[in-house]
């Protein structure tokens, strides 16, 4: 299959294509990017690399991290941290609050924002520095040293971060926050703020599509089981109350940010990257679900 070509014909049509979605505006820095970048790039097990468009420029990741954080939290803690957060899918929004107090602090998973911020608060209480060692962790996956926070994001996203905010407390009112509110609310902002490009996306979830093993060393990063659960995880809560859409359309694993990134993962086969910055109605990228959908019908390879 010509990989590089249905990429660039993807890219070509999707770019010029009427895009209804709406950057994020609720965190006034990210307002600021161009709403019409375009990335796609894709890695397939036999480390072929193609990409087209703006694949190889930094975007937020935003909520794509918290996979990064959930990984991490694994191999530092395991099992454990199942006691504090649930696998199930939410159905509301990921910055919903009200699941949270019938269900007495414990979020529904690790991938909508109360899932998250229990999972900083977790990695807080386990490590000595945790924003540094998280981004190693981030830049050992990608393998590069070239990914940081942008602090202008994070003092963006502090000034008008009053649902996370509100959800820390909850939560810790419930005796499911161990650290200091605002400690934990600062570790979760960094961790949103890492930019990273397509490429480096990509590169760094090649884990979950090769049985935990980093490809470019060999090196086994997280068991065969993490890996399967992460995909398990993803599938059913990467997108929030848009992940049956995601599946039903896509059929991979996968993760949003809203920063418009998109990462899937086709376990055993590939994964893909998507970068556009306008938003659906449910905070995913628009595009990236187009594009998305139209590579795994056109090459056949979705899960299902
Ligand atoms: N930092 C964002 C927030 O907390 C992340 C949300 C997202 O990417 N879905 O609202």
């Amino acid at each position: 299959m010509d990989y590089q070509k249905i990429i660039d014909e993807l890219h070509q049509k999707y770019k010029n294509e009427d895009n209804i979605g709406k950057v994020a505006s609720y965190i006034p820095e990210l307002k600021k990017i161009n709403p019409n970048k375009l990335g796609i790039c894709l890695l397939t097990l036999s480390c072929e690399s193609y990409g087209a468009g703006d694949y190889q420029e930094k975007f937020s990741i935003q909520s794509i991290s918290k996979v990064f954080a959930l990984t991490y939290a694994l191999i530092k803690v395991g099992d454990e941290i199942w006691k504090r957060i649930g696998v199930e899918p939410s159905g509301d929004p990921f910055n919903s609050l009200v699941q949270l107090e019938f269900e007495k602090g414990i979020p529904r998973n690790p991938f909508i924002n109360s899932g998250a911020l229990v999972v900083c608060d977790i990695l807080i209480s386990k490590l000595k520095n945790p924003k540094l060692e998280l981004l190693n962790f981030v830049r050992k996956l990608a393998n590069t040293k070239d990914i940081y926070f942008n602090e202008k994001v994070v003092a963006s996203e502090k000034s008008h971060g009053f649902t996370n905010a509100a959800h820390v407390n909850l939560m810790k009112s419930f005796g499911n926050i161990k650290n200091d509110v605002d400690v934990v609310l600062d570790f979760y902002y960094h961790m949103c703020s890492i930019e990273m490009s397509c490429e480096e996306l990509a590169k760094s979830f090649m884990i979950f599509a090769n049985d935990g093993v980093l490809k470019y060393n060999n090196e086994k990063i997280i068991s065969l089981g993490i890996s399967k659960r992460i995909n398990a995880t993803m599938q059913l809560c990467g997108h929030y109350d848009e992940a049956g859409e995601f599946a039903f359309r896509v059929g991979l694993p996968g993760k949003s940010g809203v920063g418009g990134g998109i990462v899937a993962v086709h376990p055993d086969l590939y994964c893909i990257a998507t970068w556009s910055p306008k938003l659906n109605n449910k905070g995913n990228s628009y595009l990236g679900f187009k594009v998305l959908e139209s590579f795994t019908t056109i090459t056949k390879a979705s899960i299902f």
